[in-house]
């Protein structure tokens, strides 16, 4: 082989090399791509970094609908109009929203059985504390148009029996996710139990500004007591405490987020309306003073001797 014929070579070898290092680039470049748009190619790195989510019911869950016209009167600042209708702002979701969102890998999403128009003129109501409304922030607005219709269903069912909540439609993995709501039994029972991905918050009462107007009204959405119209007026914080808890025990690895959430659930106990040494502890890991209660007997005669402490 001459000089010449080995520079020819060596320059082909080059040559073929450089094809072929393109060709491997070429295919890295699309490895990575393909990764970055499929949650199942990622690595653990990335894994670790999965999103999470609170998704909340509207009516009231975060809002209270306000019927009774003395209770629109006074100049209450948490109540906003809307189409119309008036609603309170459970106290303390703001902060609870916030609380959520300082966790970067978290997405709060809201989804009602309300129409899309009322739901967004609704949560674009209801500012966060840097100005941004809750339509803003929100990862996921579902709405009534998003219910799934049951097959079958009788025009005499409830609505929430003739129509449910696709919770897949925020996420389809839900073992990071759970969603608030007071209406039991709401959501989409498929191949995976959806139920086993939401808080049951409990049926909540009419809005009353203090207990005082309440006392002398009886029904199925009027608090019977004292301790009964506190614990739905707080209910929100509560939440926000377990939620605080049932984070840390998920990104502690000990459980799903979903899991940790509901532990709280039955812990708290909240469709029995009544405080507990759970709600108790959230409400003070809150900043709040919860009252001391001591379960009677349903039928008891011993109601004026229920203790209260601290308010
Ligand atoms: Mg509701």
């Amino acid at each position: 082989m001459t000089k010449k014929d080995g520079l020819l070579n060596r320059w082909d070898s080059d040559k073929f090399g450089m094809k072929w290092s393109s060709v491997f680039t070429f295919i890295f470049c699309l490895f990575l791509l393909f990764s970055c748009a499929h949650e199942e190619f990622r690595s653990p790195a990335q894994e670790s970094a999965k999103s999470r989510h609170v998704v909340f019911d509207i009516d009231w869950t975060i809002v209270t609908e306000v019927t009774r016209e003395s209770a629109k009167i006074p100049k209450n600042k948490r109540i906003i109009e809307v189409q119309g209708k008036h609603y309170y702002i459970n106290e303390g979701l703001e902060e609870f929203v916030n609380e959520i969102l300082s966790h970067p890998e978290m997405k709060v999403s809201f989804y009602s059985g309300g129409k899309k128009a009322r739901n967004e003129e609704l949560l674009s109501k209801i500012k966060l504390k840097n100005g941004k409304s809750l339509k803003d922030i929100a990862y996921k607005i579902l709405n009534n148009e998003d219910l799934i219709d049951v097959p079958g269903a009788l025009p005499e069912w409830r609505f929430s029996e003739k129509h449910k909540k696709d919770l897949s439609k925020v996420s389809k993995d839900l073992s990071e996710l759970i969603m608030f709501d007071d209406t039991a039994h709401f959501v989409f029972e498929g191949k995976e139990l959806q139920s086993n991905h939401v808080f049951f918050i409990g049926t909540a009462f009419e809005y009353f500004d203090n207990f005082e107007e309440a006392r002398n009204l009886s029904g199925d959405y009027i608090p019977k007591s004292y301790e009964e119209w506190l614990l739905n007026q707080k209910k929100l914080l509560i939440l926000q405490g377990a939620f605080k808890e049932a984070y840390e025990e998920a990104v502690d690895g000990k459980m799903s987020f979903a899991e940790a959430m509901k532990q709280k659930e039955e812990l708290l106990n909240l469709k029995d309306h009544y405080w507990n040494e759970h709600s108790r502890r959230y409400f003070k890991m809150m900043g709040g003073r919860a009252p001391v209660q001591i379960k009677l007997p349903s039928n008891d005669c011993l109601q004026g001797m229920r203790v209260i402490m601290g308010l």
